[in-house]
């Protein structure tokens, strides 16, 4: 027998929860299912174990990218609250709107565990003029930390309060979905009904929406890739930053073709950890909050937008092809000391065994320029360069640098300002699979912002 929810949301990631976590709040009498292809928290597990498994085995769903917590859940769990980055959900409901809900999924976060983690913020720190002097560029944000330890605890007081409002079913891939009376949802097993549908599949589910959305005929259109390296270095020379801005979102404008560097995802005493999206392996870093866990180093990505529209308009293939060349020379990641870059020169065991800065990441030494295209890798050196100015001992000959980071970016659906597909009355599309929230923050606060539209219309 096919099973009636009022609400079915697909993807239990940070707009997934929060979708039914305010759903729950404001109409407790709706039924409401979740439909997760991932493990339940407590079931979501990597194999690599740095000792009898050492790269990715490309499981069948990811456990880093799927699971209750989504891609958030072994986040870093930097909460940026801002419209300076991270989406351009304002763009559809308005910054004060989005920084609104932004806020109280924070004050939902501390209520649920995360009291204590502390927020940092860039608004009137000597940073910004240090930054310009050396001409880079320091954005405002506030940003809570959670840590990846906070997080974890976060989310399975939030599961614990929803689990008996709603209906999980974990390890169940939405196949496809149909338009009758409502919507039908259909896995391997079953067909479910509701009246209205929310889909919150993030980038791990980019693939599957792309199909959806042809073949419902719901337009899209590409958006960019972000292509770069992650950063190693002692975690002293950062520190003054860090200390007291915790995630700095600095931007470098390079001279030679005006491209726009940026760093992104800092990680203060923290360790660098490979992702898999869709079987290719990249870069990220994660911190803990904890400091019985905390390194000796810190790591950030500096990374380079591109965005191609005729004849070839695919960004993320062409992130995609980067990726796959990294892979198909280093076996997966690739880590170079910046001395061994800037003389052209592949790095080895022996170099970063010598070397200053002890790696967190067992990556393969290797050349860094055999697979970063020119221009990037130019904009590159020359950010590094620009940030030793600001934080002396970043453009060291032992500073690591792992390859290739890529940021894929879901193409964009067409949503109007209620996040609801245009000609689709109640399919509401949010979070990273919209392609127009990047980050926790955005991707929770459109969720509270569906569940808000769903409870106003009953
Ligand atoms: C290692 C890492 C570190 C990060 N660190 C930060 C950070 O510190 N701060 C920050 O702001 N952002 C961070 N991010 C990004 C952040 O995690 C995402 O922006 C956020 O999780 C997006 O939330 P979402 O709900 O839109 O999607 P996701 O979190 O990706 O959740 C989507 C869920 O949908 C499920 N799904 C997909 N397809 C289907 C299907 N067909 N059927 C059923 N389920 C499906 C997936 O399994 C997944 O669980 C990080 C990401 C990674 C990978």
């Amino acid at each position: 027998m096919q099973r009636h929810y009022d609400v079915i949301i697909i993807g239990a990631g940070p707009g997934g929860i929060y979708s039914a976590y305010e759903l729950m709040k404001l109409a407790p009498a709706l039924k409401v299912a979740v439909i997760e292809q991932g493990h339940a928290l407590e079931q979501r597990r990597c194999p690599i174990d740095g000792d009898k498994i050492k790269s990715c085995i490309k499981c069948k769903t990811c456990s880093i990218m799927s699971g209750f917590g989504g891609a958030g859940a072994f986040s870093d769990g930097k909460y940026n609250i801002t419209n300076d980055f991270g989406g351009t959900l304002y763009e559809k409901i308005g910054k004060d709107k989005a920084l609104e809900l932004m806020k109280y999924v924070d004050a939902v976060n501390m209520a649920y565990g995360g009291e204590g983690a502390r927020i940092f913020s860039t608004a009137g720190t000597r940073f910004k003029k240090l930054c310009i002097q050396n001409k880079l560029t320091l954005l405002d944000a506030s940003v809570r930390h959670l840590g990846t330890d906070l997080n974890y605890v976060v989310l399975k007081n939030l599961f614990a309060e929803l689990k008996d409002s709603v209906d999980f079913r974990f390890d169940t891939p939405v196949e496809d979905v149909e338009v009758k009376d409502g919507y039908l949802v259909r896995t391997k097993d079953e067909i479910y009904s509701c009246d209205k549908l929310i889909i919150s599949v993030g980038r791990s589910g980019s693939a599957w929406m792309e199909g959806l959305c042809k073949r419902l005929g719901i337009p899209t259109h590409s958006n960019r890739v972000d292509l770069g390296v992650r950063v190693e270095l002692p975690a002293v020379v950062f520190s003054h930053l860090t200390d007291e801005l915790y995630e700095s979102k600095i931007v470098y404008r390079t001279e030679g073709y005006e491209d726009n560097v940026r760093t992104f995802c800092m990680n203060p005493n923290g360790i660098v950890v490979t992702e898999n999206t869709n079987g290719i392996v990249t870069v990220n870093g994660h911190s803990y909050e904890s400091e019985d866990m905390h390194t000796e180093n810190t790591n950030f990505a500096l990374l380079v937008s591109k965005h191609f529209t005729e004849p070839f308009n695919d960004s993320n293939l062409y992130g995609e092809s980067i990726a796959r060349l990294s892979n198909m020379l280093g076996g997966g990641v690739i880590v170079q000391r910046f001395g061994d870059l800037v003389r052209g020169r592949r790095s080895t065991v022996k170099r970063i065994e010598k070397g200053l800065v002890r790696p967190t990441l067992a990556a393969t030494p290797g050349d860094l320029s055999l697979v970063l295209p020119k221009r990037i890798l130019d904009g590159i050196i020359e950010m590094i360069y620009a940030l030793d100015k600001i934080a002396q001992g970043t453009a060291n000959d032992d500073t690591l640098l792992y390859g290739v980071e890529v940021k894929f970016y879901n193409m964009e659906v067409a949503i109007d300002d209620r996040l609801m597909c245009e000609g689709y009355d109640g399919l509401y599309v949010i979070g990273d699979g919209s392609g127009i929230t990047h980050s926790l923050s955005h991707a929770s606060a459109s969720g509270v912002f569906v569940a808000r539209e769903i409870a106003k219309a009953q």
